[in-house]
């Protein structure tokens, strides 16, 4: 049907104007306000990433993680699911909570508690712009889903610091 093909080429042709725009606006715009970095996703080039030039040491080494992982995400996915996922606030919440959970698992093999990183992220997390819509549950459920066994190590050493607190007030 002609109709049919017209609409699909129409849709097609705003979808890739869409990633195209999605692909070259972030070059044009300054990053480094607030971002230590950012991973681009290319079609057949695969991810790029970019980081904060006022980065170095274990700060760097975080973000690095972190955008490891997002490179790892477009691997997975390809530019154009990478780029759809997104724009989606629950599709982008996972990918930011298994970012956010390879950052703070870095920390931890590096000689981090579990208990602060895991709460330093989650706080990212509840910070972003993005996920305002979220409850603070939500997100708590969304990292722990991404990395249950460091959310159970976070939550233990967490107990047994308010033990330790309780112990010491007595
Ligand atoms: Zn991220």
């Amino acid at each position: 049907m002609p109709l049919q093909r017209a609409m699909v080429r129409r849709i097609g042709l705003v979808l890739a104007g869409t990633v195209l725009a999605a692909l070259t606006l972030p070059l044009l715009v300054p990053m480094w306000q607030r971002e230590d970095g950012r991973t681009f996703c290319y079609p057949f080039l695969g991810p790029v990433e970019r980081f904060n030039p006022d980065l170095s040491g274990s700060l760097l080494a975080r973000a690095r993680a972190h955008e490891d992982a997002h490179a790892a995400q477009c691997r997975r996915d390809g530019a154009v699911w990478h780029f759809v996922r997104r724009l989606a606030p629950s599709q982008r919440l996972m990918a930011e909570a298994e970012a956010y959970c390879a950052e703070a698992t870095f920390a931890v093999a590096n000689g981090g508690q579990a208990r602060l990183e895991y709460a330093r992220v989650q706080d990212e997390l509840r910070e972003a712009g993005w996920f305002h819509r979220f409850s603070s549950d939500v997100l708590a459920d969304a990292l722990a889903s991404r990395c249950p066994q460091l959310a159970a190590t976070a939550a233990r050493e967490e107990a047994e610091w308010r033990a330790a607190r309780a112990r010491r007030r007595d």
